[in-house]
């Protein structure tokens, strides 16, 4: 079905896939022999009355609750990346069980040019960035009409207006558990603004640290940027970074992070594999590099972006390189709100406005290419396989037809979580 040439592209990213898959189980199991080995070898050689010790245990007993950045910066050896961040896919699995009843929701709210976000899991809320001032007025709405008094975290991901603006809107009715920002100063008026309502409620801005995590109901926030602080605290570079993990499914938040901490991150050897992505500063063409985008490999990526903003966001680059990575992208300029709602192994994006997707397919197509014998759709990009009747279905240049499921399979490809072909 494929040039030969393209062919042997595509096992060498089967191969890519397969190891990426593996890394979230069989480093464990590798790690427990290990353990077992060098427990033994310990055993045998205090039986022998040996006074050798044993050298570096903490390579496999330290790795639980070790943070990938505190294992990077250490002079620990022998701790490959993939090894350090099976400590973020441990947390996954510790948090793959979802109980019934357990609701999760992501919305990304379309305040214009800047982000918002408000998360929630089993009644409670993070909200992650406000928009620009504009939105003040939207995020006290919101809140108010959905019943949100109460946030357990307000996450500003940097000082910059865009990000904190509205923010002082939601805080005329939300009272704050935690507050964080990357810095705690600013020269934003918009900050400064945050920071007044933030202490009328008796809240202090805190600076996360990298590798922290904390919890949001039957969610699991964790910090991975930035891995190390600028020296302008106005950078988008030291932008929080946030990998929400819910069940199987995960959300990675990235506030305005340029390619350079996004290269710290993968550097640090953070798991970012995702099912959805806040892509970086509204699709600016710095941001949202092959090489995380690659790493990341979401299912969806959300814009936050102001239709004929003066920035040109988002750019040409970033959305072709989304594009590569087999991404569905979602625009809140041309989409409104976009929602994305989690069961604990699916996740469900939808937008305020219609679909304005390319890859949205018509009932009419779907039911031609049944017509037409084809059973399964596969993306030449991402390597998941989709039933014709999906809406994350690839673009009609990066698909591939199966007849069979075994086919999709054999052909590495894997089920794509929404459709469940
Ligand atoms: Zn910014
Ligand atoms: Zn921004």
């Amino acid at each position: 079905m494929y040039k030969i040439g393209r062919c042997r592209i595509e096992v060498i990213k089967h191969q890519k896939a397969n190891v990426k898959g593996q890394v979230m189980r069989k480093p464990r199991i590798a790690a427990a022999c290990i353990a077992i080995f060098v427990a033994l070898g310990a055993l045998m050689l205090m039986i022998a009355g040996c006074s050798a010790s044993v050298s570096n245990p903490g390579s496999s007993s330290g790795r639980v609750g070790v943070s990938p950045s505190a294992n990077a910066s250490s002079s620990q050896p022998s701790l490959s990346s993939s090894t350090s961040s099976s400590s973020s896919s441990a947390a996954k699995e510790t948090a793959a069980k979802v109980p019934e009843g357990s609701t999760f929701s992501a919305r990304f709210l379309d305040v214009g040019q800047g982000d918002a976000a408000i998360i929630e899991c089993d009644g409670h809320y993070m909200i992650v960035d406000g928009g620009p001032p504009d939105a003040s007025r939207l995020m006290y709405s919101y809140c108010r009409d959905h019943g949100i008094n109460q946030v357990d975290y307000l996450v500003a991901t940097h000082p910059d207006t865009d990000h904190t603006g509205g923010i002082s809107g939601a805080l005329q009715i939300v009272s704050v558990g935690r507050a964080f920002c990357s810095t705690t100063q600013a020269e934003q008026r918009a900050f400064q603004s945050m920071e007044k309502y933030l202490g009328k409620q008796g809240v202090s801005i805190e600076v996360p640290r990298v590798g922290e995590t904390f919890s949001l109901g039957g969610a699991t926030v964790q910090v991975v940027g930035p891995v190390y602080r600028t020296d302008d605290d106005i950078s988008n570079d030291d932008s929080i970074v946030l990998m929400i993990t819910y069940g199987e499914t995960s959300f990675l938040l990235t506030g305005d992070a340029t390619e350079e901490e996004e290269h710290a991150i993968l550097s640090a050897g953070y798991d970012i594999d995702c099912d959805l992505l806040k892509v970086s500063h509204h699709g600016s063409a710095h941001s949202s590099s092959s090489s995380f985008l690659r790493a990341a490999s979401p299912s969806s990526a959300v814009i936050s972006v102001a239709k004929d903003n003066g920035y040109g966001h988002p750019s040409e680059e970033a959305l072709t390189r989304l594009d590569n990575c087999g991404a569905t992208v979602y625009r809140t300029d041309l989409q409104g709100d976009i929602t994305a709602t989690s069961d604990g192994t699916t996740v469900n994006v939808s937008a305020e406005k219609g679909a304005g997707s390319d890859t949205t397919i018509s009932a009419s197509e779907a039911q031609a290419q049944q017509l037409a014998g084809i059973s399964y759709i596969g993306n030449l990009r991402s390597h998941k396989f989709h039933l014709p009747t999906c809406k994350n279905l690839p673009k009609e240049s990066n698909r591939i037809f199966f007849d069979s499921r075994q086919e999709a399979v054999d052909a590495g490809y894997t089920p794509c979580g929404n459709c469940k072909p």
